[in-house]
């Protein structure tokens, strides 16, 4: 019978990688709590109205990329494909946006179907931040800088650059799109058949347009900087003067538009040439107008995304990885041996909740288990053999070091581990 495989474009993350993981989560956690940012944990299913009134009908996520499917009450439901409108309706639902501001994270899988390549699979993680009440360019600034110090901290500042626009409001993109259109209409026989289809729905995302064939076009369109009204030009010559005091380099790409339809003012993207075309490694910017299209009063806000498979493939492996091999690895004699050892296993345990444990399980050889002991990389092995049992001692062989191996009294066991390991469990 044919074996039953994972779902393409969804990944295994196996333990090694898995590891990698959690030290990015603890950065992200310890990081995103120093600016006053709180954790919220979003359902992964969503009614499928909450993206289709929001993300826009002619956006690629909308119009081609969601994981839709009727339940057994014919309700339509979507695995979520971002997180930004499912924070918008949980402030929503649970009264967050009330008189007061908001900083919130989340993190989790995403679920779009495109097709799946290097950098770009059916399953994928985001670390994301939403602020709400903000109407910047001050908590703009601050954005940018969190991921500044993200990427400092995991030591890729030097492979990732920083593109900032504006879109400026509504009405701004309004009279811009309309210069757009003529545009891209007198040249419509070097459009390609996704920009056509974009001109007719939502021509600023023909800027967005991945077709290298379309570059010279693109080039020579109008710019959205020529449309903007003084609040939206202030706000963003406010930004670039922040990161400018703050020394941070970017560059102003007015082509920048995002593929969502619901941005306003402030976009930016971390891009990295590592990574081939799948190069955009974390994507944000301000959506003023979200909250009120979901029914609460206006409510400014600004947020970011980072994709954690892009991330992690930056970051340098040997560096980023942390050890998970035991200290001491116990060894018994025999299975009818093992509650002891086990209880003592346990009383080891007790000392410290970073000492690693290993106690070996399902009986075997003395040679066997000191085979598994070596291989499992612990530091030192102790012994409760017969002998050791019948006179309550532990023999004590280190792994990783030449030394004879020695003999102690079991209630002298925890001294001794105390001080031998002391530099090692201080990391
Ligand atoms: P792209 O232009 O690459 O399709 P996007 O505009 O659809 O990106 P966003 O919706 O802004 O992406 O998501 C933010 C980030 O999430 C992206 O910059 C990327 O790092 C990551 N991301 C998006 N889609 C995928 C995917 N299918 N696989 C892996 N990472 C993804
Ligand atoms: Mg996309």
């Amino acid at each position: 019978m044919a074996k039953v495989q994972a779902v393409r474009g969804m990944h295994d993350i196996l333990m090694e990688e898995t590891l990698r993981w959690q030290l990015l989560e603890d950065i992200i956690q310890s990081l995103f709590s120093q600016y006053g940012y709180q954790e919220i944990r979003l359902p992964i299913v969503e009614n499928t109205e909450l993206f289709s009134r929001s993300i826009g009908h002619d956006t690629d996520i909308v119009s081609k990329e969601m994981y839709t499917f009727t339940d057994r009450n014919e309700a339509s439901l979507t695995l979520r494909p971002e997180g930004t409108t499912g924070c918008v309706r949980v402030g929503i639902e649970h009264g967050l946006f009330h008189n007061q501001a908001q900083r919130l994270w989340y993190a989790g899988p995403m679920f779009r179907h495109e097709r799946p390549q290097k950098g770009r699979q059916r399953q994928f993680h985001q670390i994301g931040v939403e602020t709400f009440g903000f109407a910047g360019p001050d908590i703009d600034i601050e954005m940018i800088l969190i991921c500044a110090r993200l990427w400092q901290r995991l030591q890729i500042n030097n492979n990732v650059r920083l593109e900032i626009n504006t879109l400026g409001t509504m009405a701004n993109r309004r009279d811009y799109r309309k210069k757009l259109v003529d545009y891209f209409s007198d040249n419509r026989d070097k459009l390609d058949e996704d920009s056509l289809t974009r001109l007719k729905q939502n021509p600023l995302r023909i800027l967005d347009s991945k077709n290298p064939a379309m570059r010279e076009l693109i080039d020579n369109a109008p710019l959205l900087t020529d449309y903007l009204d003084d609040e939206s030009a202030e706000h963003f010559s406010t930004l670039q003067r922040g990161l400018d005091t703050a020394s941070i380099n970017y560059t102003i790409n007015p082509k920048l538009v995002r593929g969502l339809d619901y941005y306003s003012r402030t976009v930016f993207e971390w891009i990295t040439d590592l990574l081939g075309t799948q190069g955009t490694v974390c994507a944000g910017g301000r959506y003023d107008g979200l909250v009120e299209q979901h029914g609460f009063t206006t409510t400014p806000a600004i947020g970011f995304a980072i994709g954690v498979e892009r991330l992690l493939e930056l970051v340098d492996a040997d560096e980023f990885s942390k050890s998970t091999a035991p200290h001491i690895y116990l060894i018994t004699s025999g299975v009818d041996k093992n509650l002891s050892a086990m209880l003592l296993a346990e009383k080891l345990r007790d000392m410290s909740d970073g000492l690693r444990v290993q106690m070996h399980c399902g009986g075997g050889s003395l040679k066997s288990q000191f085979k598994r002991a070596d291989k499992s990389g612990a530091l030192m092995a102790v012994i409760l053999g017969k002998d050791e049992l019948a006179n309550k001692q532990v023999t004590i062989k280190f792994l990783r070091e030449e030394r004879p191996q020695i003999r102690l009294e079991q209630s002298e066991l925890p001294g001794f581990v105390e001080k031998q390991l002391n530099t090692v469990l201080i990391q």
